[in-house]
């Protein structure tokens, strides 16, 4: 049997969506006849995530996200993982409070980046993403990447693309176009390789459609998960309490 993967959703549920598709097809791509992923997920109310983000309220949205975390242990997961880039601005906090592991989104995601040899690459995400420390300073200081974001103007565009369409299931083709855009002129200022660090982005985009290497954080880290689930023995059981 393969571990318990808890996975808090709905940042949202687009995305999610997306993860549970993956998790369950890659165990039983690997697995094979009629196995899927066994997992728990705890979706919240996007709304309440978002009204947080735009005050800079991150205790109460860790509030929030520990006591997800919580439920997910109580309920037997045995791995925490935050369907989302930006919500990792409060994964200390999530971390601190559960006794599972908790798998951050940039490890899978920096351990790609070294296989394939990348030193310098371009981050695409949020605003909160592109901007703030959490996410850039882990890439930088504890993986040694540099790492490009967009110009300010640019930044713009990417977050009201996610804010404004992503995030509602809306995905036109010019918007496609602004993201091609942007890839380019990180690809001018030296860009090896581009992260897709927004779940939704690849919604939007697909890596075939991008002339350098893609690395989508949705798809490395539920792969992370799996790999974490099939690596459990035979005999793990939940341990719910
Ligand atoms: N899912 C998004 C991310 O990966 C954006 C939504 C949010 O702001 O939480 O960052």
């Amino acid at each position: 049997m393969s571990g318990l993967i808890g996975l808090i959703g709905g940042m949202t549920w687009e995305s999610s969506a997306t993860y549970y598709r993956i998790i369950n097809t890659s165990v039983k791509e690997r697995l094979g006849r009629h196995h899927n992923a066994r997992s728990l997920m705890l979706t919240v109310d996007f709304a309440e995530i978002e009204a947080l983000q735009a005050r800079d309220d991150w205790t109460a949205s860790a509030g929030i996200l520990v006591d997800a975390a919580q439920r997910l242990e109580r309920g037997g997961a045995g791995l925490i993982m935050l369907c989302t880039n930006t919500m990792h601005v409060v994964a200390d906090q999530i971390r601190a409070a559960v006794g599972i592991p908790f798998l951050h989104i940039v490890d899978p995601t920096a351990a790609a980046l070294k296989r394939a040899d990348i030193s310098r690459v371009g981050l695409l995400g949020t605003r909160y993403t592109m901007e703030m420390d959490f996410y850039r300073g882990r890439l930088q200081t504890e993986h040694g990447f540099e790492v490009l974001v967009p110009e300010p103007s640019d930044r713009s565009r990417v977050n009201a693309i996610i804010f404004e369409e992503l995030v509602h299931g809306m995905i036109w083709e010019e918007s496609r176009r602004v993201y091609l855009d942007v890839i380019e002129r990180l690809a001018a200022r030296g860009a090896q390789a581009m992260i897709f660090g927004c779940t939704e982005i690849g919604l939007l985009l697909s890596a075939n459609e991008v002339r350098m290497p893609v690395f989508d954080t949705t798809r490395l880290h539920a792969g992370a998960a799996v790999d974490w689930a099939l690596g459990q023995p035979a005999s793990s059981a939940p341990t719910g309490q």
